[in-house]
């Protein structure tokens, strides 16, 4: 019996499976390619990639770029056979998904402690096991998983809405406020010049759990316009467009009347403008994604039109003009964990310790914050079974913002949802300057991961000079 099972030989479950090998486990990676085939993948091959061949930016301060930065520095074997097999792709780190997966599947089955099965896992074994089957996990796995789980807590409709920069808002549009001010957050209200005052030192002005982007009629009736005209994306062919009411594509609601989004997400109800003194005629709500109030969600706008459409109709909205999207909206067939409320802090199913998950099931979004999700589950199953304790990455980088998402406590009526990384994930610096803010974020990750790294000591030392940025002073402090 080997030390550890490994099911689903994907982006997550291969980069685990090897990480483990490396540590000096011995691995079973269980892959039902190609006896059984989900209707995303194609190839027999490991490490196969389900739709485009980008795993993103590699400019080293978009958070893609500094995602696989951090990969790279814990030797992540993803990372290191895209970078073998890159192709031109500008600022963009894309593959040739052949040679990339073959590399890949080539590494697995030549490590002498990883023995790959073949074969369609329906029940799970009692030792440790991680499961990585992916977005579309379905059939009897999926059956046995939602019954562990309790049979409620398992998502299979992905419907996301964009998330907005706290700070590419105009405040002098927007305001901050909660329908019939009913607010959890902020009892009292704030003036305006006390609100003025915090905002001139950067901290956070809020007074009102909601922020609100008024529309005027004709705004409201252009608005509705372009979302209609607007270039949606189709859904794949084993995707069924049938869509909960509580998660409608907000052209789905467009399509059925001018009317209906004004009385759906954009109601303005219980809403009064600070600077009109009267209801307006349409809102955007906006809500805090995170603790910090750095990003926001658009509330209820989940919907499939193309990212450069959302990009344009989204920006027509007042408040919203310049805004910066770190996340778009979509909605795809997908399955996954709700995390928080399941898991426990090694990924651990918290009713069965034995039982872990890994990569896009425990609720990240992409190629590379699966396989991150692998690295991290696999370093910390590995700590276990050395007897010993390892802290989870800092929270200030990349991949100890991925783990904060999967793992932290939410109020339970949150709503969980998949993320790919962005910096609306990490703490803020905690100064008053305004400018560079993503370049010091990436200055700071790149400090605190050198001394995990080294406190694990399962990877190189952050001696690796970290890729030279050119821009002024990026101290963190102010
Ligand atoms: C249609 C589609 C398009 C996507 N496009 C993109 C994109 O363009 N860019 C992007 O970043 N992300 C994309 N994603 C998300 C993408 O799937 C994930 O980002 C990533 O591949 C998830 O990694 P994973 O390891 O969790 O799962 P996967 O990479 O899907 O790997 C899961 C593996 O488990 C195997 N498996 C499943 N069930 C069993 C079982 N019972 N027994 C044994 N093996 C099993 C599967 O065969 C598969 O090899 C897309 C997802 C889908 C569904």
């Amino acid at each position: 019996m080997t030390d550890v099972t490994v099911v689903g030989g994907g982006m997550a479950g291969s980069e685990a499976a090897w990480q483990l090998a490396e540590l000096g486990f011995t691995v079973s990676l269980v892959e039902m390619k190609p006896v059984s085939m989900s209707p995303a993948h194609q190839s027999p091959l490991l490490g196969e990639l389900v739709c485009s061949n980008s795993l993103r930016s590699d400019d080293p301060v978009a958070p893609a770029g500094l995602l696989k930065e951090e990969l790279r520095r814990c030797e992540s074997l993803v990372i290191a056979c895209a970078d073998q097999h890159r192709v031109p792709a500008g600022q963009a780190l894309a593959v040739e998904r052949f040679g990339f997966a073959r590399a890949i599947t080539r590494k697995l089955a030549l490590h002498p402690r990883i023995r790959i099965e073949r074969r369609r896992l329906d029940e799970l074994p009692d030792h440790p096991v991680i499961v990585a089957t992916g977005p579309l996990t379905e059939g009897e796995l999926g059956r046995v998983i939602m019954r562990e789980l309790g049979g409620d807590r398992m998502y299979f409709y992905d419907a996301i809405a964009p998330i907005v920069a706290a700070d590419s808002i105009d405040w002098d549009r927007a305001f901050r406020q909660s329908r019939w001010d009913r607010d959890a957050s902020s009892p009292e209200r704030k003036t305006r010049e006390e609100t003025d005052e915090l905002r001139a030192a950067g901290g956070d002005t809020g007074v009102g759990d909601y922020v609100n982007c008024p529309l005027e009629r004709a705004e409201y009736d252009t608005f509705i316009t372009e979302v209609n005209a607007g270039r949606k994306i189709l859904p794949h062919d084993f995707e069924e467009p049938r869509y909960f009411e509580s998660c409608m594509p907000i052209e789905v609601m467009a399509e059925r009347g001018p009317e209906t989004l004004r009385f759906g997400p954009m109601r303005p109800i219980g809403l009064c403008d600070p600077k009109t003194g009267r209801r307006p005629w349409a809102v955007v709500q906006l809500r805090p994604e995170n603790r910090y109030r750095t990003a926001y969600n658009l509330v209820g706008f989940q919907t499939r039109l193309a990212y450069p459409e959302q990009q344009r109709i989204f920006r027509l909205i007042p408040g919203l003009e310049r805004a910066e999207f770190l996340r778009f909206g979509s909605i795809h067939r997908n399955t996954y964990i709700d995390a928080p409320a399941r898991l426990g802090a090694k990924f651990e199913l918290r009713t069965r310790p034995n039982l872990r998950f890994a990569g896009l099931l425990t609720g990240v979004e992409g190629y590379i914050e699966s396989c991150a999700m692998g690295l991290v589950v696999a370093w910390l199953l590995a700590s276990e079974l050395f007897g010993r304790e390892l802290a989870p990455p800092p929270p200030t980088t990349m991949l100890g913002a991925l783990y904060n998402h999967v793992t932290a406590a939410r109020e339970p009526s949150y709503k969980y949802g998949p993320t790919n990384v962005n910096y609306g994930l990490l703490p803020p610096l905690g100064d008053a300057r305004k400018d560079h803010k993503k370049e010091r974020m990436a200055v700071r990750a790149r400090e605190e991961l050198g001394p995990w790294l080294a406190m694990t000591g399962y990877s190189r030392p952050a001696s690796a000079a970290p890729p030279a940025i050119l821009v002024p002073d990026l101290s963190v402090t102010a």
